[in-house]
């Protein structure tokens, strides 16, 4: 099964693909943590990535397209669920270039929907885990003790760009940027919309079933 999940920062792409990702046995293939990955390990292309992602604009298109489409090639058979790509309208076009010629199709698009004036909320309380990561809201998604990964013990953080200032540009760019791409693929009929604004294990649920229905129509190997 080949996903692709969108929606604005904040509306829980990450936590939900963790979760289909285990529920589905597909890979998850986030160009956020693919980026932040590079960054830690101080690469030429983590390097060039800093500067957009600290002011909250989009890595430029050519550098997402080659890293994506390369994981895309590399992912199992059982297929892969992608997070925060694409996110324009040309980025699209070059993954469906990319999928075509390697005799692959999207299955599904499921778009989380959520307010604007929960997004800074939700993101000024996340902490994520620098190792595995895992990730928390100081809100309502609590680690079992405070400011420490339940999954390895290792001290949360902050996202340099979850801070106030930088989150208010990102949704800026989502508008302007990724918003459009949705109706892209609205119009080859392929988005599930799912109201986000929920907590998690409703949104959660919502995803399963959709999922689950379209694993017994197309009789996917799970
Ligand atoms: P995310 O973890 O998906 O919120 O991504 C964090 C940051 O990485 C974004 O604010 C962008 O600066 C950059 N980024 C991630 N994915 C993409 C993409 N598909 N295109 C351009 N920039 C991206």
């Amino acid at each position: 099964m080949r996903i692709i999940l969108l929606g604005a920062p904040g509306a829980g792409k990450g936590t939900q693909c963790k979760r289909i990702a285990a529920q589905y046995g597909l890979q998850h293939l986030s160009s956020g943590d693919i980026l932040r990955a590079e960054r830690a390990a101080c690469t030429e292309l983590g390097t060039k990535a800093q500067s957009y992602m600290d002011s909250g604009e989009l890595v430029p298109d050519e550098v997402m397209v080659e890293i994506m489409t390369d994981a895309i090639k590399k992912a199992p058979i059982a297929g892969f669920i992608l997070d925060g790509f694409p996110r324009t309208i040309n980025q699209a076009v070059e993954l469906d270039r990319a999928l075509t010629e390697n005799q692959l199709e999207i299955d599904t698009v499921l778009n989380l929907n959520i307010d604007d004036h929960l997004v800074a909320t939700r993101i000024t309380g996340r902490r994520s885990c620098p190792r595995c990561g895992a990730v928390y809201n100081i809100e309502n998604l609590k680690p079992k003790v405070d400011g420490i990964c339940d999954k390895d013990g290792t001290e949360l953080i902050q996202r340099s760009d979850d801070k106030p200032e930088v989150v208010a540009n990102r949704l800026k760019t989502y508008h302007q940027q990724t918003e459009p791409m949705v109706d892209y693929y609205r119009n080859n009929s392929m988005v599930y919309d799912i109201d986000s604004n929920k907590n998690a294990d409703k949104v959660s649920a919502i995803i399963f079933e959709k999922l689950d229905a379209l694993v017994k129509t197309q009789s996917y190997k799970i």
